[in-house]
């Protein structure tokens, strides 16, 4: 008993070091930009964080990129903004972001902490239980369009389940001055962007978007299905990504498990690699998920970090699909990741459902990771042409008048812009505000 006793009390002289460590770390910063103000703000995140139940597994999460910016005495830049009267603060050094409002209270009402090795996010309204309902300054992710069509054929194919109908007809791309211009116009608040792109090779300018994104503090990802990787591009991506998902497609899964290999190997094991796997109650596309979920439990898919479903939505090629997935499919899958310990995810479409299987399989703790629908809240989309929509599956429907961000030099203004605002006070109870997903059964 005693000598456990002796070990906890190393551990938490040890911790209480790091604390006063990054406590005089960040007031050495803030003297200089003597703003006391923000340095309380920062040390009451982390002592919330550290000390709520919610956060306890995460805390080395939030606490390592501090640490390791002091060890490496990392520079740190700090973003501040004035929007409608709200002051805003950006963080940012290579291993993590924080943003967070002011108000004249002094209750901040949204914080949002973004660890750039681990990709491992929080945020929080005024206090740790509270869920802010959008970010008021920007997007914190991108999903942005810079090719269409010109896809590689996967298996002599153009894929099944499409949602954006493209084929290896010839590309349109967005040129790097087209995406520069986004980029810039973003508020500083934006961690990610998720690049949609065809085949790795369709945008030449693709490589030196990476690049512009990793070197101005923005993590970029990208879905590819494998068929054009190269050498090459597999350096690239382990150089500027976070993370990649590699699509599987029934009737072709060693192209899949083969991309993960190659990419996890060629990062030495840096880069998250997932698998993308849409999720349909289509017989055929049924099947070649189980087959998946048993080739990934037998160990045959080396590297692979969490398979993530993406329930299928009836746009695109899926239109004329019933788009229903029964609970019943949702408990299976779920119940069977669980038991195997495969790491898994589902898009934030699912999410509602998800949670609710979650609980009833003993697992109401995970639910905190399930995020509903954050477009145009947390999230943005703009296609290849730049306009904005909402999100990628509304992308030429009638229920949202795009908005073309290229007319504009601050993305905060299209944030606000009053077809952005509708969308995002629609209460829709974490449903989806567009198509009908929702399964009852
Ligand atoms: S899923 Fe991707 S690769 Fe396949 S046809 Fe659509 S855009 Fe092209
Ligand atoms: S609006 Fe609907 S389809 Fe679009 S991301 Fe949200 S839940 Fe998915």
């Amino acid at each position: 008993m005693e000598h456990k006793k002796g070990v906890r009390m190393s551990k938490s002289i040890k911790q209480k070091n790091r604390i006063k460590q990054i406590k005089d770390f960040i007031i050495r910063i803030w003297k200089k930009q003597d703003t006391r103000y923000m340095i309380n703000r920062f040390n009451d995140f982390m002592s919330l964080t550290k000390y709520h139940p919610k956060f306890e597994s995460f805390w080395l999460q939030l606490q390592m990129p501090v640490v390791d910016s002091i060890t490496y005495k990392l520079p740190i830049k700090i973003h501040k903004y004035v929007y409608n009267d709200k002051k805003w603060n950006v963080i940012d050094t290579l291993l993590f972001k924080y943003t967070w409002s002011e108000h004249e209270s002094l209750i901040s009402d949204y914080h949002c902490f973004f660890n750039k090795v681990t990709g491992f996010t929080i945020r929080f309204g005024k206090s740790v239980d509270d869920e802010p309902k959008y970010c008021d300054l920007g997007p914190e992710i991108l999903d942005l369009e810079i090719s269409v069509n010109g896809c590689p054929k996967v298996g002599g194919h153009n894929c099944k389940f499409c949602y954006k109908n493209n084929s290896d007809k010839p590309p349109t791309n967005m040129s790097f001055e087209t995406f520069k211009k986004i980029f810039d116009s973003m508020p500083k608040c934006l961690y990610s962007i998720a690049f949609g792109i065809t085949g790795v090779q369709t945008n030449p300018d693709f490589p030196k978007m990476l690049k512009y994104c990793r070197e101005n503090d923005v993590i970029p990802n990208y879905t590819l299905s494998g068929a054009d990787l190269t050498d090459e591009m597999i350096k690239i991506t382990s150089k500027y990504c976070g993370a990649v998902a590699v699509s599987c497609y029934a009737g072709n899964n060693q192209l899949c498990y083969d991309t993960i290999k190659r990419l996890y190997e060629g990062s030495h094991g840096r880069l998250h690699v997932n698998m993308h796997i849409v999720l349909s109650e289509d017989p055929v596309q049924m099947a070649h998920l189980l087959n998946v979920l048993c080739d990934i439990q037998n160990k045959k898919v080396v590297g692979l970090r969490n398979i993530v479903f993406l329930r299928i939505k009836p746009v695109g090629r899926a239109a004329n699909m019933n788009c229903k997935i029964t609970l019943r499919t949702y408990r299976k899958i779920m119940q069977f990741c669980l038991d195997n310990k495969i790491g898994f995810g589902f898009d934030s479409c699912s999410a509602k459902t998800a949670a609710r299987v979650l609980k009833e399989l003993g697992h109401g703790d995970l639910t905190e990771c399930c995020e509903p629908c954050e477009s145009s809240r947390f999230s943005s989309y703009i296609a290849v042409d730049g306009r904005y929509w909402n999100c990628s599956f509304c992308e030429r429907s009638d229920w949202f008048k795009p908005i073309n961000v290229l007319d504009y030099d601050n993305f905060i203004d299209v944030w606000h812009l009053p077809e952005v605002v509708r969308v995002r006070n629609i209460e829709t109870d974490q449903s989806c505000p567009v198509y009908d997903l929702d399964s009852k059964e």
